[in-house]
């Protein structure tokens, strides 16, 4: 499937590392994923964290798709192996205990969406001149913020904004959320890490994709690095990932998906 994506992660202005990781790839024959995982934990368990549940996700969800099986049992399925695997790493040595992860991935197979998800990364659906988060952000402020305690201001100014109630390598048991949607031609998807999120707000992240399509045709590949850059200069106190995803406009049904490559 022809899907157009920009793709940007930074370290921001004030982390020595960056423990955020992506992964957003074509998969045969009519698929994409568009992951995201925000690492944390001592020196570099962090990018371990990340990188282990991208690299579990790689390894688990084409063999798993290829099988037939349901993409919702598929991304749970991988997600359960990518906590198995960051708790595996983490006892075996000290400075890897108590590493752990976000991951948010966004599964694009023929004309639908499934986004599986623990943490407070986001997955957004853009839609004639509408953007929805599609995930609830699993941390202490998304539970105020689902209460109506506080407002997405106040969230993203909140001081425990990055305080998790659920993430991978926290505990064995590890309950995975998966939505789905019918996709629509046009329709655009971000997937993003809240060093982007706590930064700019869903109105500007959509502001930035239809000024780009506003634009010249190749402007779109531009919305990630401007979304970054945007978030660097409000302080970039965070590391910063965004995957930003257009279904094309020009295709006609289900005919000929199968048989386009990937860019
Ligand atoms: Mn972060």
């Amino acid at each position: 499937m022809r899907l157009e994506v920009s793709a940007a992660t930074d370290v921001g202005r004030w982390r020595q590392r960056n423990e955020d990781a992506y992964w957003a790839a074509p998969l045969d024959p009519a698929a994409w994923v568009l992951a995201v995982a925000d690492g944390m934990g001592g020196y570099q368990a962090g990018d371990v964290a990340s990188r282990v549940a991208l690299d579990t996700l790689a390894r688990s969800l084409p063999s798993c798709l290829v099988r037939h099986r349901a993409p919702e049992d598929c991304l749970r399925d991988a997600i359960a192996q990518a906590n198995e695997r960051i708790l595996e790493l983490g006892r075996g040595r000290g400075e890897l205990a108590g590493m752990g992860t976000t991951l948010t991935a966004a599964l694009v197979l023929r004309r639908h969406l499934w986004v599986g998800h623990v943490g407070d990364s986001r997955a957004y659906l853009i839609r004639d001149g509408v953007i929805r988060q599609l995930t609830e952000d699993h941390s202490v402020v998304g539970e105020l913020l689902r209460a109506g305690s506080i407002d997405e201001r106040g969230a993203m100014s909140h001081p425990q904004r990055h305080l998790l109630t659920r993430g991978l390598g926290l505990r064995p048991e590890l309950s995975v959320d998966v939505t789905d949607e019918a996709l629509l031609p046009g329709d655009v998807v971000a997937v993003a890490t809240d060093g982007l999120t706590s930064l700019v707000s869903s109105a500007e992240v959509m502001e930035h994709v239809r000024l780009a399509q506003a634009e010249r045709p190749e402007a779109f590949s531009q919305v990630a690095p401007r979304l970054v850059a945007l978030a660097n200069e409000r302080g970039g106190y965070d590391n910063i990932t965004v995957l930003i995803a257009r279904i094309p406009r020009d295709e006609t049904g289900e005919a000929g998906l199968g048989a386009e490559a990937g860019p």
